[in-house]
């Protein structure tokens, strides 16, 4: 039975059908004057019949590309190399690598991407003959283990000539013997091209607990563990090319001549989609370099970027993007609004150019200021096809860098592509006009605290999706679209006094755990 709430007299007020609406649709919403930031706004709560883990996560990163996360990790050099994009893409989401970088150091990172297979270590530590029973001891004190594989030339692609266990240095006094003098050269191992469950049934017939893999020519190409096939699971949602079963990964490049070298070698190792990397994407630099490329690499998705106006959307579009990278000036990092001047508050950024490029069939990614699950939502809700994130992902074991200790807190560092760090180390070529001798930074350098591994994270972050989907009503990122555009999704912008009763408060102390 459903309640008449029609056309009642209360008080001598008429109360109808409009009266009884909650909240707003998003159209009435973005009509203000105003930009909304994500936590401007509030989603309303819809029914609920389905249950979270129904909830379908599968989302357009690109017109060509699905992803069944939809997550990216920035391309950014305390974000994203080899280990977060293999670790996003196993997840179900992908990994852009970054390019502050020479073109050789890009093309590797990509390739360890491309060659990655569950259960394989493709960069293992290697050692010489020459090296010393003090190397692996020091091997053994930094990362916990001494199978070691030694090469001629001590490098991975170099000839197998032997491997050291414990079992040949324990009891070793003299730390300085070479590692000639100790090494097994009596050795199991397996071609390169072997599965999964050949390289384990060799190491259980072997007994040996780590296995080398070696090409035609006896040249290592990677070592199999006994401790990571055990730990090794199913990534049924990995993001891999339908025939060749790889990893898909991304990667960014500019818009300069040399970006053209950079492609070419990029496009060598099977890389399957670029982003043109620029916090101003509405420029002839990246009109020229999304005809370039998709006149001489059509198979390259090109993600065009960042925008934040629809007519920066219709630029980028007509040159031919398949996608667009929505974002400026939000990053946990960035300095742009402050320093520039320009930017958009991000939730409306997103919708607008979402709606905008809908229309075109082009995708778009929220990129920058998700600070929460929440955040995720409601950029997804809001249009987006996939969510990329930086400081959400720095701090993870997968992120490049060391650890360091600070107040007691396990630390790692997290800049800005534009901090004056990342640009002396990228070169002054990438960053300024020919003749600029003044750096602006747009962007800072700073830490962020260990979040642990990546395979424990984004689990916990799909689940709070899913259970976020849930409470809206919405069973799939698709429907949640459907549902926000056609009206059924409601939302209300939150005064400052709302968002502080949205947020923990009057609580002396506190603790927030992720996982
Ligand atoms: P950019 O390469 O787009 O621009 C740097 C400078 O070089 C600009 O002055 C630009 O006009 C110029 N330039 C670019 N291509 C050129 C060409 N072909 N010929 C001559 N001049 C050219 O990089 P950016 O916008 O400074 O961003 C640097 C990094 O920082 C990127 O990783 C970017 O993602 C990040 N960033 C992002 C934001 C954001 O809000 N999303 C803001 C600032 C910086
Ligand atoms: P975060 O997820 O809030 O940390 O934002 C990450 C995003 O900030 C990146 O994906 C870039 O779009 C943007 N970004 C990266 N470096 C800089 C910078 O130096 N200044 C401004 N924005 C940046």
């Amino acid at each position: 039975m459903s309640l008449n709430k029609k056309e009642i007299i209360f008080n001598g007020k008429l109360l109808d059908d409009k009266f009884y609406q909650d909240g707003f649709d998003v159209f009435e919403l973005f009509q203000q004057k105003h930009g909304y930031t994500y936590d401007d706004l509030i989603m309303l709560p819809g029914h609920i019949n389905f249950s979270a883990d129904d909830v379908q996560l599968g989302s357009k990163l690109t017109k060509n590309i699905s992803l069944n996360i939809p997550l990216v990790s920035s391309p950014m050099d305390t974000v994203t190399e080899h280990q977060m994009a293999i670790n996003m893409a196993l997840l179900g989401g992908i990994g852009i690598i970054h390019y502050n970088n020479t073109i050789e150091e890009q093309v590797q990172e990509v390739k360890k991407v491309k060659r990655f297979k569950n259960g394989f270590i493709i960069d293992p530590i290697v050692l010489s003959p020459n090296h010393k029973i003090s190397d692996v001891d020091q091997i053994k004190v930094k990362y916990g283990f001494s199978g070691i594989p030694i090469t001629d030339n001590g490098l991975i692609g170099g000839k197998l000539v032997g491997i050291v266990t414990s079992r040949d240095t324990d009891f070793i006094k003299d730390r300085s013997t070479k590692l000639s003098e100790v090494m097994t050269t009596d050795l199991y191992t397996a071609r390169a091209n072997c599965s999964l469950e050949e390289a384990n049934s060799i190491m259980k017939q072997s007994k040996k607990g780590k296995l080398p893999i070696v090409n035609d020519k006896g040249e290592l190409v990677a070592l199999a563990s006994r401790d990571d096939l055990v730990k090794n699971r199913d990534h049924p949602n990995a993001t891999k090319d339908k025939d060749n079963k790889q990893l898909l990964v991304g990667a960014a490049l500019g818009t300069r001549e040399t970006d053209k070298q950079r492609l070419a070698a990029l496009s060598e190792v099977g890389v399957d989609v670029v982003i043109i990397d620029s916090s101003q994407g509405d420029s002839t630099y990246q009109l020229e370099m999304i005809r370039y490329i998709k006149r001489n690499f059509p198979k390259i998705d090109v993600i065009g970027g960042n925008v934040v106006t629809t007519a920066q959307c219709e630029h980028l579009i007509q040159a031919g993007v398949d996608a667009l990278r929505v974002g400026m000036g939000v990053g946990s990092i960035c300095t742009t609004q402050e320093v520039m001047a320009v930017g958009r508050p991000q939730a409306t950024a997103v919708f607008k150019c979402g709606i905008y490029s809908s229309q075109y069939g082009v995708p778009i990614i929220a990129d920058g200021g998700i600070r929460s699950i929440g955040h995720i939502i409601k950029a997804l809700s809001l249009g987006a096809g996939a969510v990329m994130m930086g400081s959400m992902l720095a701090g993870t074991e997968e992120a490049p860098g060391e650890y360091f200790y600070k107040d007691g807190m396990r630390l790692k560092k997290y800049r800005g592509m534009g901090s004056l760090e990342a640009m002396l180390k990228g070169g002054d070529q990438r960053y300024f006009s020919e003749d600029s001798k003044i750096k602006v930074a747009q962007g800072v350098s700073g830490s962020v605290v260990d979040k642990g591994s990546i395979k424990k994270f984004v689990p916990y972050l799909i689940q709070g999706m899913k259970h976020g989907l849930q409470d809206i009503g919405s069973p799939s990122v698709e429907m949640l679209r459907q549902d926000v555009y056609s009206g059924k999704v409601r939302f209300e912008i939150r005064t400052t006094a709302a968002q502080v009763e949205g947020s923990v408060h009057s609580l002396y102390t506190y603790e927030k755990h992720f996982i």
